[in-house]
Parts: structure tokens; C-alpha cells; sequence
């Protein structure tokens, strides 16, 4: 398999890494032609509007939307998430707007610009993955047909949309491979297109501030978390939130 990861801006190496070590051949992609014989392609977290300003200098946009639109299969993480939306209003460009969603950017404010959350995604082998977040959308509306796969605080932050796949945090910042193999599952038809959590009726997710349901008590109190001591479980592991002052490669071109 070839999977192309987008090498505009952003997380690109760790991405390579990650699907290296799954077997696959990761290329980097800058230019349309970079995009014939490819499987799949990622695009990575690093700053949407500086990616998607890139991705129309460079001609990038319309060539991999139409490819979408005939089930090419892309892997939008964080900033890739953004991209991959129809509706994002705090967007000044445009995105390459291929999946059902409305997404809002860096929807979790200062406060908690960046955390960690053991999150639970039943679609993993194993259900738990452990969740970094830098600065990262949130999903606000899915469509039908949009499969919500893990959901914190009742926001999802993991979608798939036929062979179209989104999370909101940076599963290429762990040294996790499920999330990737999971996309490449995608490809080769291991997993069920039967999806039982998609939903037939457009969902929307607008009732609470993302940062206000994310204010633990402990998110209040960013002196208990600078230093560093960890943090009281909530009873569901989806709701426990970490602020991290701890540095991922990979992270400073996110933090955007
Ligand atoms: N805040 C960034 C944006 O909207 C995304 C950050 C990231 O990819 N970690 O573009």
C-alpha cells in the first residue's frame, strides 16, 4: 500500500512514522502529481488556514477533493479534521470540504489549549486510546451517514464517513498504531462498512461550549497541573482531562 501524507506544513514526519511502521509505503506529497498511484492520503495537524492557503498555491485542492468524491480514502487529524469539513465558519479559506460535518476551530480556548484524555473508542481493538489534543476543533454537527467512532464530553472527535476518517486529537504524537491501522483497515476492507453508530438523522451538538463541559475542576486550577501531579479519574474515562505541559515532537507546529 502507498499512502501519501500531505507535506505542506504540520505534523508530516511523525505520520510517515507511524504508517512505516505498519508496512505501508509513506510518501510525503506536495505536488498533484505526487498524488497518481496512491491508496489513501493523510493530512495532518499543523495550522488549517496556513495548510489550506498552501493547498491552493500549490493546486492541491480541487485534485483531492474530486478524488474523494470518488472514494479515494483520506486521514485528516487535527488540522486535517478541519480541511476535510464542508462547514467550517471561523475558516478564512477554503477547506476541501468533503465530509458531512461542521467543524469549529480551536473550540476548547486557552484554558485548555492543550490536554490529554483517555478516550474510549470501541471501533480499536481494545476500546481506550489515549488522546492528545493541541489546540483542537471539535465537531459540532454531523450529517447522516457520518459515524461518530469516540465522543468526549458528548462532542465527538472521531469520524468516519465511508473512507473518510477525522479525529480531532494527534494519535501520530503517541507510539499508539491502532488509529492507523484502523485507517488502513479502511482500505483493504477489513472493517465492516456496516456501521451500526451512524446515524440516519443529522446530529447536531451545539448545546454546551466544548471548553465549559471541559472544565473539570482541575481545569480551573492550572497551578494543581503545572505541576504536573496526576490527575483524578472522572468515573468515565472519557471525561478525564489532562492539561500537558509536556512536550510531543511534533507539537510546536500544531500549537498554532
Ligand atoms: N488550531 C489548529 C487549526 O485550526 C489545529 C491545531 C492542530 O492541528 N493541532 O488549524
Amino acid at each position: 500500500m502507498k499512502i501519501g501524507v500531505l507535506a505542506l506544513q504540520g505534523a508530516v514526519t511523525e505520520h510517515i512514522g507511524m504508517l512505516s511502521a505498519l508496512d505501508a509505503e509513506a510518501v510525503p506529497v506536495r505536488l498533484p502529481s505526487e498524488l497518481d498511484g496512491l491508496d489513501a492520503l493523510v493530512i495532518p495537524g499543523g495550522e488549517s488556514t496556513t495548510i489550506s492557503k498552501l493547498l491552493s498555491d500549490y493546486g492541491l485542492t480541487e485534485p483531492i477533493r474530486k478524488l474523494a468524491q470518488q472514494g479515494f480514502p483520506l486521514f485528516g487529524t487535527c488540522a486535517g479534521l478541519v480541511l476535510l469539513a464542508k462547514k467550517v465558519p471561523n475558516l478564512e479559506m477554503e477547506p476541501i470540504g468533503v465530509m458531512d460535518i461542521e467543524v469549529k476551530r480551536n473550540a476548547f480556548g486557552r484554558q485548555v489549549d492543550s490536554f490529554e484524555a483517555d478516550l474510549q473508542i470501541p471501533a480499536l481493538d481494545n476500546g481506550t486510546f489515549h488522546g492528545i489534543f493541541i489546540r483542537a476543533p471539535i465537531i459540532e454537527k454531523a450529517e447522516r451517514g457520518v459515524e461518530i467512532l469516540c465522543q468526549l464530553n458528548g462532542r465527538p472527535v472521531a469520524v468516519r464517513q465511508g473512507k473518510l476518517l477525522a479525529c480531532a486529537f494527534h494519535p501520530e504524537l503517541t507510539d499508539d498504531l491502532r488509529f492507523h491501522r484502523y485507517f488502513l483497515d479502511l482500505l483493504t476492507g477489513d472493517r465492516s462498512s456496516n456501521n451500526p453508530a451512524s446515524h440516519s438523522e443529522p446530529l447536531a451538538f451545539y448545546h454546551s461550549e466544548p471548553s465549559a463541559s471541559c472544565h473539570s475542576e482541575e481545569a480551573e486550577r492550572p497551578k494543581n497541573l503545572s505541576q504536573n501531579k496526576p490527575r483524578k479519574q472522572a468515573r468515565d474515562p472519557s471525561l478525564s482531562l489532562r492539561m500537558t505541559r509536556q512536550h510531543h515532537p511534533g507539537d510546536d507546529i500544531c500549537k498554532r
